[in-house]
């Protein structure tokens, strides 16, 4: 039963892959997001049966039906990697339960199955970042703005109406994780006139603490910048690079004398480790220091 509902989580989760990377390439290119998907070479509206998420590609091997120009492989990688995150999420919340239990849980609206709905938009949400920032060196504000209003909202919801989440997701908790994370940017983002950091990164900051809460938030961005520096040593020692800045671009096209590495999936990979393994490694470092 449970791998049943697991498959579950892993298909529903490739179809937020499939419908994230439509709406971030629509957002970038400014076209409605309410029309039917087409080829952007040949403009041939894309049927259903090509549009399964995995599926379609390896049966299509990654080609257009009509043209056959390519469909770049990151799609395929979208769609697998929130297949697996969604899947994850739901082990994470309902792992070791009898079946009995796990159906009262899955059919109910509960602290574990709401918990799991907040970690399926969290993972939403920084997916698109991930996904826009790594292409474009841009986050839309379409994505982050109601990305922090609902995560902070849904947060709040849980923490009213359980006691459990009471001190983790209070009024108090939430908005000081929230400006904790806005403000270490904008900090940044002031000194430096806007040199080190873009402002994308300030909104992001603040969606991390709605996500994390404090002193999660801490944990994150810990995070971020440790996969940060390993992605640097990487550069400089295998790649040979010898200048890069890690940041957003205000503009896309906006002209630099580095090169540019998006700061955005760094922070979100640091968020969504530090959403199901923050605690943990609170703990860990706690006993370290003591
Ligand atoms: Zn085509």
């Amino acid at each position: 039963m449970f791998i049943f509902w697991l498959s579950f989580a892993f298909l529903f989760g490739s179809m937020m892959g499939s419908f994230l990377n439509c709406l971030v390439w629509r957002l970038y290119h400014d076209e409605s997001l309410w029309t039917r998907s087409h080829c952007p070479k040949c403009q041939h509206q894309i049927a259903w049966y090509d549009n399964i998420p995995l599926f379609s590609f390896l049966v299509l091997r990654a080609r257009c039906r009509h043209c056959q120009v390519r469909i770049h492989w990151q799609y395929f990688a979208t769609e697998l990697a929130l297949a697996l995150l969604f899947a994850f999420a739901f082990w994470y919340r309902f792992q070791g339960l009898s079946d009995f239990i796990l159906i009262e849980q899955i059919s109910s609206w509960n602290i574990h199955s709401l918990s799991l709905l907040r970690d399926w938009l969290i993972i939403a949400f920084f997916s698109a970042i991930f996904i826009m920032d790594y292409q474009w060196y841009v986050v839309a504000d379409e994505i982050s703005l109601p990305g922090i209003i609902s995560v902070f909202i849904f947060s709040l919801v849980l923490g009213w109406l359980w006691p459990d989440l009471a001190a983790a997701f209070s009024w108090s908790n939430l908005i000081l994780a929230t400006l904790v994370g806005a403000g270490f940017f904008s900090l940044q983002y002031y000194f430096s006139g806007g040199r080190w950091v873009g402002a994308g990164d300030i909104r992001i900051g603040a969606l991390m603490g709605a996500s994390l809460g404090w002193p999660g938030i801490l944990v994150g961005l810990a995070l971020a910048y440790f996969i940060g520096s390993l992605a640097s040593i990487y550069l400089i020692a295998v790649r040979q690079k010898q200048s890069f800045s890690f940041k957003h671009l205000w503009e896309p096209g906006e002209p630099t004398e580095q090169a540019i590495i998006p700061f955005g999936p760094f922070l979100a990979l640091g968020a969504l480790i530090a959403l199901f393994y923050g605690e943990a490694i609170i703990t860990w470092y706690q006993n370290l220091i003591l």
